[in-house]
């Protein structure tokens, strides 16, 4: 059985008040239960020395005689308070007493007194005891008092009355405890389960389909706030991934619809016999195909870099090598539109997958081939800075504009959309570079002006972390 957040909140802060109040009260129960009864068996001593000491001022020494109206007066109050008295001459001979004055009183008062002890403290084991004290005036013995009250203690009426006065006090205050914390409880689990409410009802939105759901609401809980951020961000990810994914569709759609429909309707003319089937013409429908199969190439190296569990087949590799290697594969084109290629500097080797470094090298110094007109001049450097190698290729041809910069890197992005037919690209190249770059924990940046020339800067960590 699953409780929700509100429910289990309040029912704990209950829970815990109503544990603590009853723990408080038990105590306050019982410790005031000690003192009180404390107390009264102080209040019962000093109320029989009371009586003792006002009786033993009613005798006079002067006629030897006692006042026994007076007595009668002190041993009738004492009698509603609880306690039978006897008092006694020197000679031992009863002066006053209370069961002889009044013996249907004295029952009732006793009974009372027991009943009442023995219903609210059974446990007690009580029952009315005599003590005799000694009536002194002057320092001079001039009789007996002897006193009956329930022992060892007993409680007055309105002692219990105000016990229970407490009680009902203690009750109250834990009742509104209670109440108040079941309240305060629900109020506190209400205000933090909102924001959570809202949160799943979004995140279905989300995981439906609906990335553009955002919360917006804000919680006064650091952790709600912190699962809210990271909800909106996963959408805004699962967003941009969506759009890229569509994107990508589109774009591979795009790029395969102009040499397939050209090839087709080429290939349409020549079955049909509207054209003569001259090499050219056959050589025009190859051409085609070869845009096609490298898009798709390209296609499935972006497929192979991108993908997250990318292995770098990591070695030991000089980057110097590598480069003069690489150029060495572009000498035709190099030749046939009289570029320069010089590599200067040098950097120590470093720790990297070399079959992907020679492909970032490939698409760096084909572009630079690309887009470097006649006469042209390319430059590759390389040089060290801390922990990194830096390898730059520059070159003085066509620029890219400064507005289009961002964009280079993205997939199917080409600069000049104009010139592609031209040199063949499908705007891939950069993005696997900065694929491959970025795997081996390293970065890829770009200066550019238009009509002066592009220089593109490869940083790599000399040990490279995967
Ligand atoms: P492409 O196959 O079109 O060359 P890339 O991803 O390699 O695709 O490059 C993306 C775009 O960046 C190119 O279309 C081009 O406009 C621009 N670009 C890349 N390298 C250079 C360069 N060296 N000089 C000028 N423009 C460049």
């Amino acid at each position: 059985m699953k409780y929700s957040l509100k429910t289990k909140l309040s029912l704990s802060i209950a829970l815990v008040v109503l544990l603590t109040v009853a723990l408080i009260s038990l105590l306050a129960n019982f410790f005031i239960g000690n003192q009180f009864k404390g107390y009264i068996n102080i209040q019962q001593e000093k109320a029989t020395q009371e009586i003792v000491k006002s009786i033993s001022l009613q005798y006079d020494r002067d006629t030897k005689t006692w006042d026994v109206d007076f007595i009668h007066t002190i041993g009738m109050y004492a009698l509603y308070d609880g306690y039978i008295v006897k008092v006694y001459n020197r000679e031992n001979q009863v002066v006053w007493d209370a069961e002889a004055c009044d013996m249907r009183l004295c029952t009732e008062v006793m009974d009372d007194i027991t009943h009442r002890m023995m219903t609210e403290y059974p446990t007690l084991n009580g029952e009315f005891t005599s003590k005799e004290f000694p009536a002194i005036q002057n320092g001079e013995a001039v009789g007996t008092v002897n006193i009956s009250y329930y022992g060892p203690y007993f409680l007055s009426e309105d002692d219990f009355q105000f016990l229970e006065s407490l009680n009902k006090i203690l009750v109250g205050i834990g009742i509104f405890s209670l109440l108040s914390s079941i309240f305060v409880g629900f109020l506190l689990a209400k205000r933090l389960s909102n924001p959570i409410h809202k949160t799943v009802a979004v995140t279905k939105q989300i995981s439906g389909g609906d990335y553009g759901a955002r919360i917006n609401d804000e919680s006064n809980t650091k952790e709600v706030d912190e699962l809210i951020e990271s909800i909106n961000q996963l959408a805004d990810n699962l967003e941009k991934q969506e759009k890229l994914r569509k994107q990508l569709t589109a774009d591979v759609a795009h790029e395969l619809r102009t040499p397939i429909t050209t090839a087709q309707t080429h290939l349409e003319a020549l079955i049909e016999g509207v054209w003569e089937p001259t090499i050219e013409r056959l050589k025009s429908c190859y051409d085609e195909m070869t845009r096609i199969s490298k898009l798709v190439i390209d296609l499935e190296n972006l497929a192979k870099v991108e993908s997250n569990n990318l292995k770098l087949d990591v070695t030991q590799i000089n980057l110097l090598e590598l480069s003069d290697k690489m150029s060495g594969n572009f000498e035709t084109e190099l030749r046939n539109k009289s570029l320069k290629l010089t590599i200067a500097g040098g950097c120590p080797e470093i720790f990297a997958d070399k079959d992907r470094i020679n492909q970032v090298l490939m698409n760096l110094i084909s572009n630079a081939v690309k887009y470097t007109p006649e006469g042209g001049e390319i430059r590759i450097t390389l040089s060290e800075i801390d922990d990194s190698v830096v390898i730059s290729i520059e070159d003085n041809g066509v620029g890219i504009p400064e507005n289009e910069l961002p964009f280079i890197f993205e997939r199917f992005y080409r600069a000049d959309k104009s010139r592609h037919r031209l040199t063949g690209g499908s705007g891939i190249g950069l993005a696997i570079v900065k694929s491959i770059v970025t795997a081996h924990g390293g970065t890829v940046d770009v200066e550019s002006r238009a009509d002066k020339g592009s220089c593109f800067m490869i940083t790599l960590p000399k040990a490279s972390e995967k």
